[in-house]
Parts: structure tokens; C-alpha cells; sequence
């Protein structure tokens, strides 16, 4: 981060639409000589009417002057601090959306000492300016970003304050434990008690609990940014690539009637109900000699241990169900929900009826298809739908996506954890008042009521500049 980075008294310009052409283009000057530099280089289609005698959310028609040059033909929009999106005055020029304009217009500005915003800037004078929190600042980031239904639903809950306000009442129920704990020291001699231990120890239990709820949310938002893993395994030959490139609805994978030749793995993603399914297509896994397919093996099993669900894709023509069965329970897949795919049925008279009981009576999940023919494509996405749905909690629930977030709340919840364990071991005030402190730091980091520069610089320099 640049310095001068969080200095609020500088007035910042920026294009808050994409760089290129395009029908119209916006500039976002913000900051406490916002309205007068714009004001300068604007002249009014009223005659002898300035932008310094106006109203805050009013427009303004007239044209943007280089002296005595028409530079454009602009609309002005006037927001008045702290009513704004950064909480200062804010102007917004709409400009023709040539590249050319666009240019003038900012050096227009830039020449007059406003200037140029870093990435993410306006967000970070709204946070710094008390607007909203830095939850809410990285959901303005997420909801830009956002590509699907889940990312866009989540950014949004996020925007409108999601869990900060819970993480904001609990802060301020422990800040008034610590300073009672705190306050109690001054009267060490005394031996008195202000604050009540066993309302202190409610409170951590069901703080913990939150936290751990919070915690356990995280597979499920991290799901929804970065798309659910999917892994397709299963022995060389069994028409892994064929379902991938079925799922896919198009040619991605080698498919190849030489067993083993999807030594690397694959990946691609595609959106079923709201959700970013990403695929990994593995190597076929079998006992070989064959070294680099050993290593093929080898990351394919490391990798669907990352996936959220497993498609164990099996031959129905060759099905030892005993063996499926065991295979079913590699360590890697241990607590996945896990479907056995029984493909080209379309080769077997029955459509797989037979191996399919015999591998239900295994206690396995089964579902029939042909990945060559498309059959039974369908009711695998709706499985792969209807597994995440049933995994998600109710919709308006908060849901962690942000690693910051969930690094935060597991320092959080260790934090409470020690306060919890030092009210058990009735251990002296000023100990307990340190944990309680610590616990309030690392919540306090989350929402943003604790940052340093370093903390904002990473966060706010991933925004496009102009937000
Ligand atoms: P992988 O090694 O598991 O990725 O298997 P592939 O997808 O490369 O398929 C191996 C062979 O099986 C190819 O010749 C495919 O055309 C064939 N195959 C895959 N799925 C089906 C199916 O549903 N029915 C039939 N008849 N053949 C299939």
C-alpha cells in the first residue's frame, strides 16, 4: 500500500466504469474538494448556475470545460457527505464513453490536484469514514466478483450486514464483562465480584457454540465462491472422461479406449441450481507398475480428498460388488457422500438392474447411466443439487466465506475456549480479564474495529479501482 493510502483529506478521482469504450462512461470524485473541483471545470446549461449553491442528490446538465473548450456534454450527480456511498462529498460526472473523453476528463481533474484512486478506494473511505464495516467492504468486492446464484445470494447478506451485527452485540456483551473483571482489580483488597461468573460462563457457552456454527458454515460459503469439488474416480476405462464430457455437454476430456489415458487430472466447472460445480476428472485408479501413472494416482487421490462429493464411476459389465464396496471406503472419501455411477448400461439387457441391487445391498448409493448415450445425466444432477441443498442451512442463515473471517473466528473461538476453561479453574481476575481481551481483539478483527494498514491494504487492493 501506497502512503498517503488512508489519508481522507485528499480528493480522489476514478473511472467507476470498465476502461475501453463504451456508450457512457462514469467518473467518481470524492473527497473534501470534491464538488469545488468539479465545479471549476463544469458550466452549467442554467446560466450563472454553479454547483456549490446546490442541494446534495440533485443533477446537473451543462458541459465539462478545458478554459474555454468543450471537453463534453456531461450530466453531474451531487451527493453530500455523510449521506454517501464513501461518506464524503461525492460528485459523479457521466461523461460519452469515448476513451478519448475519458482521458480529458481525468486529466482535466488530476491537473487541478485531485487525485488518481488506488484500487478499491472509495470502499475503503466508506469503511474508514464508519459507512460500513470491513465485512461489508469485502461483500461489495464479492458481489462484483460474483458468478453465481450462491456467490451473488451470499455477497449480498454479507452487504446488508450478515453475521457483523451478531459479532458486533457479542463484542459488546464481553467489553462489558472485561471492564467489570477489570474494574474489580482496582478493588483487589476488597475481594469483590462485579462481574457475575456464571453469566459470564453462559455467555462464552453459547458464544462458542455461535463460533463453532459460524466455523462449520465456512465449507459450505467457500462452496459457493469457489464453486463445490466434484471428484469423478473410479478404475481406468469406466467412462469417467465420457461422464465428465456428458456433464459438461461437450468435448473437454480425452476419451480414448486405451485404458489409462487420463493420467492428469481435469477440471471444469458448470452451474446446476444456483450452484458452481467444478468437476476433477482423475486418473483411473488401479494397481500399476507404471510410474507415472502411480504419480497420476497418486495426486488423483489427493485430490478428491479436496472434493466435497465423490461419483464413483463403475463399469456395469464388471461389477464385484464386494470390491466397489471396499474401494468406497479409501480413507480419502471418509465422510463424503458418495454415489456410485453404474455406467454403459446402455451394453447390459436389464439397464444394470442386476449389479445395481447387488451394490445397494452393499449398502452403497446407486445410480444407473449411459454417459455415451446421456442416459441418467439428469437425475446425477439433480443428485448433485439436492446433496448441496439438503447440506445448506436455512437461507437467511449466516453463512462464512472469507478466510480472513473464518482465521478470525477460530482465534475467536479459541480465545473463549480459555476464558471458559480459566472460569472453571476460578482462575484470578486479571488472567481472566486477558483472555477476555484477546477473545475481543480477534472479533474485533473480523468487522474491522481492530485493522492496520497492512490488514487493508491486502483486502482493499484486490477491488478494481474505481470502487
Ligand atoms: P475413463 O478412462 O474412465 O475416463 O474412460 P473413458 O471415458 O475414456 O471411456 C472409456 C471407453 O468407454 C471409451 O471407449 C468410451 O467411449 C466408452 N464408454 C464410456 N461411457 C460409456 C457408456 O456409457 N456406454 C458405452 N457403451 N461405452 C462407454
Amino acid at each position: 500500500m501506497q502512503a498517503g493510502y488512508t489519508h481522507l483529506d485528499e480528493t480522489i478521482v476514478a473511472l467507476a466504469t470498465p476502461p475501453g469504450m463504451g456508450a457512457l462512461a462514469v467518473l467518481r470524485v470524492s473527497g473534501p474538494e470534491a464538488w469545488q473541483k468539479v465545479d471549476s471545470v463544469f458550466r452549467s446549461a442554467r446560466k450563472g448556475r454553479g454547483l456549490l449553491g446546490s442541494k446534495g442528490y440533485t443533477l446537473h446538465y451543462g458541459h465539462l470545460m478545458k478554459g474555454e473548450e468543450v471537453v463534453d456534454e456531461v450530466l453531474v450527480s451531487l451527493f453530500k457527505g455523510p449521506r454517501s456511498f464513501t461518506g464524503e462529498d461525492t460528485v459523479e460526472i457521466s461523461l460519452h464513453g469515448s476513451v478519448l473523453i475519458q482521458r480529458a476528463a481525468l486529466d482535466l481533474l488530476t491537473g487541478m490536484g485531485v487525485r488518481m484512486a488506488q484500487p478499491g478506494e472509495f470502499t475503503l473511505r466508506a469503511f474508514l469514514n464508519g459507512r460500513i464495516d470491513l465485512t461489508q467492504a469485502e461483500a461489495v468486492a464479492d458481489l462484483i466478483a460474483a458468478d453465481s446464484d450462491a456467490a451473488h445470494r451470499m455477497a449480498l447478506h454479507q452487504l446488508k450486514g450478515g453475521f457483523s451485527h451478531e459479532l458486533s452485540a457479542l463484542r459488546e456483551q464481553l467489553v462489558h464483562f472485561a471492564s467489570l473483571v477489570e474494574l474489580e482489580l482496582d478493588f483487589a483488597e476488597e475481594d469483590v465480584e462485579f462481574a457475575n461468573r456464571s453469566e459470564l460462563k453462559q455467555l462464552i457457552a453459547q458464544a462458542s457454540g455461535r463460533m463453532q456454527h459460524l466455523i462449520a458454515s465456512f465449507r459450505q460459503g467457500n462452496a459457493a465462491r469457489e464453486g463445490l469439488a466434484v471428484a469423478i474416480v473410479g478404475a481406468p476405462n469406466a467412462g469417467k472422461s465420457t461422464l465428465l464430457n456428458a456433464l459438461l455437454n461437450e468435448e473437454r476430456a480425452l476419451v480414448s479406449p486405451v485404458a489409462g489415458t487420463t493420467r492428469d487430472t481435469i477440471e471444469d466447472s458448470l452451474h446446476l441450481g444456483g450452484y458452481r460445480f467444478r468437476f476433477i476428472d482423475t486418473a483411473g485408479l488401479r494397481e500399476t507398475n507404471d510410474v507415472v501413472e502411480q504419480m497420476g494416482i497418486a495426486r488423483a487421490l489427493s485430490r478428491s480428498a479436496e472434493a466435497r462429493l465423490v461419483l464413483l464411476v463403475v463399469d456395469a459389465a464388471e461389477v464385484d460388488a464386494a470390491r466397489v464396496a471396499e474401494e468406497a471406503k479409501r480413507p480419502e472419501w471418509l465422510g463424503k457422500p458418495l454415489v456410485v455411477v453404474l455406467n454403459k448400461t446402455d451394453l447390459l439387457a436389464d439397464d444394470g438392474n442386476a449389479p445395481a441391487e447387488a451394490l445397494r445391498r452393499s449398502g452403497l448409493e446407486v445410480l444407473c447411466c449411459s454417459a455415451k448415450e446421456g442416459r441418467g445425466v439428469a437425475a446425477l444432477k439433480k443428485y448433485l443439487i439436492d446433496e448441496v441443498n439438503q447440506g445448506e442451512a436455512a437461507a437467511d442463515d449466516a453463512v462464512v466465506s472469507n478466510i480472513r473471517h473464518l482465521h478470525a473466528l477460530e482465534a475467536t473461538h479459541q480465545a473463549l475456549s480459555r476464558v471458559g476453561a480459566g472460569l472453571d479453574a476460578r482462575i484470578p481476575g486479571d488472567l481472566l480479564a486477558q483472555d477476555i481481551r484477546l477473545a475481543l481483539y480477534h472479533l474485533g478483527e473480523i468487522t474491522g474495529t481492530i485493522h492496520h494498514d497492512e490488514l487493508l491494504g491486502n483486502i482493499f487492493s484486490r477491488f478494481c479501482i474505481g470502487k
